[in-house]
C-alpha cells in the first residue's frame, strides 16, 4: 500500500481495521493492520507444531502432556534391560485401563518413528496373535 503522504499513512495506521485473529477467529479490531493475532499468547500458540490444539490453549496443554507421557512411557520401557522384564513391562501397561488412550490410538499406531503403542501392539501379535486393538 502507498500513502501520498505521512498523514495519510498515519491515518490509516491510526484506522480501526476489523480482522479475525489468524489463530484463534476472535474478531478483533486492529490498529495496525499488519497485525495477525489478537494477543501475544495466540502469535506464540500459533507457532507451536501442535496445529490441532489451536483454538483452546487448555486442549493444547492437555496434548503436550499426552506427548509427554508417550514419551516419558517410552523411555520407562527401555529402562528394562531384558526383553523378558520389557514384555513384562508392557504387559503391565496394557494391563493398566488408563493407558488404552495411548496404545489405541491410532496416530501413534500409524506413526513412522517407535513408540509405546507399537511397541503394545508388537508385544500383543506375537503373545495373543491380535492386534492392540482386539486386545483390548
Ligand atoms: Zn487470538
Amino acid at each position: 500500500m502507498t500513502y501520498a503522504n505521512q498523514t495519510d499513512f498515519l491515518e490509516a495506521l491510526s484506522t480501526p481495521v476489523e480482522k479475525l485473529c489468524k489463530h484463534c477467529d476472535t474478531k478483533i479490531t486492529f490498529k495496525r493492520s499488519t497485525k495477525v493475532f489478537c494477543s501475544d499468547n495466540c502469535r506464540k500458540n500459533n507457532s507451536r507444531p501442535i496445529q490441532n490444539a489451536q483454538s483452546s490453549p487448555a486442549k493444547a496443554r492437555e496434548q503436550m502432556e499426552y506427548f509427554d507421557r508417550v514419551n516419558y512411557s517410552y523411555e520407562l520401557y527401555l529402562d528394562n534391560r531384558t526383553q523378558e522384564q520389557r514384555d513384562e513391562w508392557i504387559q503391565a501397561y496394557i494391563d493398566n485401563p488408563t493407558t488404552k488412550k495411548i496404545v489405541c490410538n491410532p496416530a501413534l499406531l500409524n506413526a513412522k518413528t517407535i513408540n509405546i503403542a507399537k511397541i503394545a501392539h508388537r508385544y500383543v501379535m506375537k503373545t495373543y496373535g491380535v492386534s492392540i486393538k482386539d486386545y483390548y
